[in-house]
């Protein structure tokens, strides 16, 4: 595959021995790569059409963190955070504030190249169909990833968009929270069930008209999640 077919990711990173091999991993893969060496470089390219980016989470100017809820404002391209940080804790923070997925150093880049083909295949794997639930409450355009809670638009990560398409096209049914990192992630991630609750909640205080009282997504207590929506007649 030549340079560039693949898609266009952005690393952020600071550490040039990271940098180069997990530039020369995707370059082998067919991807373009730019990279950022520091928070401030990459503050300037994150306005730039990328097709993801790949985030240091400890970086010398600019907190990883800081960055994240940079692109988020303008951005929903997906984010893989690295991080020194192994605590659990620390993965669902990252989530809390928009990154899709984690991985820690060490990390094989072989594995990094494997999760960015795997949120870029489901990025683009959404259809045509629109989705309406409740009267109109909810409605889900999977082909333009738009949602919509009351009229008004609501944005969502990557990740929590392909988590509620995963629930939304099965109402009724409860799908356990490892069924949900598969059909989501495309393979299995340590088996971290929490990190599943923490986009549930991301997606709950987005889509739900109260917090409180779940209409779209019930918890099944000890097996997983269920999707409640009523489906409006076409
Ligand atoms: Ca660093």
């Amino acid at each position: 595959m030549s340079i560039g077919k693949a898609g266009r990711v952005l690393i952020i990173e600071d550490e040039k021995k990271i940098s180069d091999i997990v530039a020369l991993y995707l370059e082998r893969e067919g991807f373009r790569t730019v990279v950022a060496d520091s928070g401030d470089k990459a503050l300037k390219l994150i306005n730039e059409p990328f097709d993801l980016i790949v985030l240091d989470l400890m970086l010398p100017d600019i907190q990883g963190e800081e960055l994240c809820k940079a692109v988020r404002e303008t951005s929903d391209v997906p984010i893989i955070m690295v991080t020194a940080k192994s605590g659990e804790d620390d993965r669902i923070k990252g989530l809390g504030i928009g990154a899709d997925d984690y991985v820690v150093k060490p990390f094989s880049p072989r594995e990094l190249v494997a999760r960015v083909k795997a949120h870029l295949r489901r990025t683009k794997k959404t259809s045509g169909k629109r989705l309406g639930f409740n009267g109109g409450v909810l409605i889900i355009d999977a082909e333009n990833m738009d949602v919509k809670k009351r009229g008004v638009a609501v944005v969502l990560t990557p990740t929590e968009f392909r988590l509620l398409m995963a629930l939304a096209e099965k109402p009724g049914r409860v799908l356990s929270r490892l069924q949900l990192i598969n059909m989501v992630q495309g393979y299995d991630f340590e088996g971290y069930d929490r990190t599943v609750d923490a986009h549930i909640k991301n997606l709950r205080h987005k889509i739900e008209p109260d917090q409180k009282e779940p209409v779209f997504i019930k918890t099944i207590y000890g097996v997983g999640y269920k999707f409640t929506g009523i489906p409006d007649e076409d």
